[in-house]
């Protein structure tokens, strides 16, 4: 008998095991019971007479069936190749198998003899045709069975366990294997029924109170369900059962992340009301919003404590992120911290530090003439600084004087070092890996584990935030504090309506003449710039999208000649994209045709229109994002969204979907679904993608729910337990990536 960890040779021969090993890395018992079925073809098996069947070129299929006749040709092209064209007995309409080189199977093959044949369908002239398949001989008289090695070790394998090789292929749900070219499906299956049949019952990882509770299958039966089950019914309790434990394997590895964090010790900071959060909060302009309070609130309340903050703030652009991080900021600098501000661009990190500076006033002068008493000082270190600002900036920031220190990945490096850093706000964490934000908060004092607060503009669905970002409290704005600007959304598909786009631009114009300004944005920099791969349903169609450099000459040739129109794209030179960003905010540059490097916390009130070239080429978060960028101010916005796809395709839906609602959470779910799964959870450190088999985002808040919650119970009396521990191994080395950034 076996159990998980013995070695598959040991278990089911060397021969066996040695491709699996070589073309699978698939080493041990357990290794192999989880390299699960891609799929269950349901058009394996087909007996001899016959229903109509309705097969797609290139479908797997399996006849069993006598050979009516056998022919040996002679290709008419040189060489002259000599190929043998069997015909099935009992196919209406005809089904005929091709093998080349049939110097062997001329002899087996011949008309009387009843085959198994199995391989890809075909079509020539409109006949169906097997190009070489698998086959066996099952009315061989000798007991060994003739055939294609792939067939006739399942014959084999299937008998060893009593089964009937016919029975076997007579399932609706025969298992597909994700194979090579050396190591076909078949083969595959052979293994693991031998496997199988001698694999001892798998332990049961999970409480027995829950299987009970959620009449969940047993491990061992769902194990072995999944490969090999009687029917229907019963495949689906297996792969319910291991959607479970996926879950569970998942959040089980995040309540052990969430602890071990929080069982550092954090910069105690209780709030002052002589301090700076104080002197901010009396000259900020306007009043904070009751939600805004809210959230300061909690996060004041955390960071005064001595377990580490852990905490992300969603809010759509403009909801008040920013200002409340500051008030947070303070507190911690109060109480004698430094903080630091990460963000994903230059563009971004140079706004921040212009906009705190400017919302701090007086109270970020420290040292200079007409400072407040307690003043600070904010510190901005990006890596296009010249080594010398770079020198100074790092002597402030280690000597304490920097009470906030913003910046891009420049702050990570280990030149910089704080005084007493204690809290590390990420803004826009999706372009962060978990990684790079500890290697910031490796930054703090011996012993300390700094607060963390990641701000995201991007509505998260609530299943990744229990996932991808489960190790993280969620805290969320809705409302926008100046009330939401109206903006209209509209599609223009350019192949069916071309007039409008150049309506776009004469609306582009208007805006300007009445002062405002507006964003052109396109997907590509230039014809270096390969295009985006498109969505699975436009990657071929039509022309490439188009690039910023040729849509700038073009307007500027013809409908907004005249405008003052700017470039910015991530390939221009840092100096070069902050003197274009403060053009354009200090309405010097009417219309910015750019790339999605304005993408993110890009703030011009005076923006009221945006045209998005190609708009299919970018994901539903990612449009909304940009749109984002307008209805900032107190003017109504117009955003136009143009693609030469047609209306009816699935981008042009997805458009349509977009131009719908501002509703950001609705879009963000809209977007999930559309996903496959795998592109959400990111890549483990060692570059393997971390793909879930089972577990649906879209689909499955509630088995997350309950994964989480059963989580968190075991974990307060068994901080190790195995069970949970063994299911949670896959997911141990996540690093969560670039989650909606991959749109
Ligand atoms: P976010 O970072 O979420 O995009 P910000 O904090 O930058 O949002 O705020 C967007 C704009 O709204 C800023 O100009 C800010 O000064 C302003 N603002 C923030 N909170 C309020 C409020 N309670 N009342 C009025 N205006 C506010
Ligand atoms: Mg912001």
């Amino acid at each position: 008998m076996a159990t998980l960890s013995d070695r598959l040779d040991f278990v089911i021969g060397r021969k066996a095991a040695e491709p699996l090993a070589e073309h699978l890395g698939l080493v041990t018992v357990g290794d192999l019971l989880r390299y699960f079925p891609r799929k269950y073809s349901d058009a394996m098996t087909v007996r001899g007479e016959g229903e109509e069947l309705d097969l797609e070129e290139g479908e797997h299929v399996t006849f069993v069936d006598y050979i009516a006749q056998a022919e040996s040709k002679f290709a008419n092209r040189q060489p002259r190749r000599e190929f043998l064209v069997v015909t099935l007995r009992d196919r209406r309409p005809k089904v005929t198998a091709t093998f080349f080189n049939p110097k062997y199977l001329k002899k087996t093959l011949v008309p009387g003899v009843q085959v198994m044949l199995s391989g890809e369908v075909g079509y020539y002239r409109g006949t169906m045709q097997l190009t070489h398949p698998a086959f066996m001989v099952l009315n061989a008289d000798r007991g060994r069975n003739v055939g294609t090695k792939s067939l006739t070790s399942i014959a084999s394998a299937t008998a060893a366990t009593g089964d009937d090789l016919l029975a076997e292929f007579e399932k609706g749900y025969f298992p597909i294997y994700p194979a090579t070219a050396k190591l076909q499906t078949w083969e595959i299956y052979a293994c693991v029924r031998q496997m199988l049949a001698v694999l001892d019952p798998v332990a049961e990882p999970l409480p027995k109170w829950f299987v009970r509770e959620h009449d969940l299958m047993g491990e061992d039966e769902a194990l072995r369900a999944v490969h090999v089950s009687a029917n229907e019914r019963e495949r689906a309790r297996a792969i319910e059962r291991l959607t479970y434990d996926e879950a569970i394997g998942l959040q089980w590895g995040l309540v052990v992340r969430r602890n071990s964090e929080l069982s550092g010790s954090g910069p105690v900071a209780k709030p002052r009301n002589d301090g700076l959060m104080a002197a901010m909060t009396a000259q900020l302009p306007f009043e904070l919003t009751a939600g805004q309070h809210e959230v300061l609130d909690v996060i004041s309340r955390e960071m005064a404590a001595a377990r580490p903050m852990n905490r992300m703030l969603q809010g759509e652009v403009g909801s008040g992120k920013t200002v409340v991080s500051l008030l947070a900021m303070l507190q911690m600098i109060d109480a004698g911290y430094q903080c630091a501000l990460l963000a994903p661009t230059e563009v971004l990190a140079a706004q921040h530090a212009q906009s705190i500076r400017a919302m701090l006033g007086p109270l970020a002068t420290a040292g200079q003439l007409g400072a407040a008493d307690d003043a600070t000082r904010v510190a901005l270190l990006t890596g296009s600084m010249s080594a010398q600002q770079k020198r100074d900036v790092r002597r402030e920031v280690s000597s304490g004087e920097a009470g906030i220190v913003i910046g891009t990945h420049a702050l990570l490096q280990d030149a910089v070092e704080f005084d007493r850093l204690g809290k590390v706000v990420v803004d826009e964490q999706h372009r962060f890996g978990v990684e790079q934000r500890d290697r910031l908060r490796a930054k703090a004092p011996e012993g300390l584990t700094p607060h963390l607060l990641v701000m995201t503009a991007t509505p998260i669905p609530r299943t990744v935030a229990l996932t991808v970002y489960g190790d993280l409290e969620t805290s969320t704005l809705r409302e926008l504090p100046r009330g939401r600007r109206p903006i209209t959304t509209n599609t223009i598909f350019v192949s069916q309506k071309p007039a409008w786009l150049n309506r776009a631009w004469e609306r582009i114009a208007e805006e300007v003449r009445a002062g405002r300004q507006a964003y052109v944005v396109a997907s590509r920099i230039d014809e270096d710039d390969k295009p985006a791969k498109g969505k699975k349903d436009n990657a071929d169609a039509g022309p490439p999208p188009i690039t910023v450099v040729e849509l700038l000459a073009r307007l500027q040739r013809g409908p907004l000649a005249g405008l003052r129109l700017g470039l910015m794209h991530g390939r221009l030179p840092s100096d070069e994209k902050d003197a274009v960003m403060a053009a354009f905010r200090a309405g010097d540059i009417d219309v910015l045709v750019c790339t999605t490097v304005i993408e993110v916390g890009v703030d011009v009130p005076n923006a009221t229109v945006m045209v998005v070239m190609d708009a299919d080429r970018f994901g539903i978060s990612q449009l909304h994002q940009l749109r984002g960028r307008i209805g900032r101010g107190e003017h109504p916005s117009l955003c136009l969204l143009a693609t030469n796809l047609p209306e009816k395709s699935k981008a042009g839906q997805r458009l349509t979907a977009v131009a719908g609602t501002l509703d950001g959470f609705a879009l963000a779910d809209l977007d999930l679904r559309e996903r496959s799964e795998g592109d959400v959870l990111g890549f483990s450190q060692s570059g393997r993608a971390i793909t879930l088999r089972f577990l649906s985002l879209a689909r499955h808040l509630d088995i997350i729910l309950a994964a989480r919650e059963l989580c968190e119970t075991v974990y307060e009396s068994d901080t190790q337990d195995p069970g949970l521990a063994s299911l949670s191994a896959p997911f141990t080395d996540t690093d969560r990536v670039q989650f909606l950034d991959m749109s």
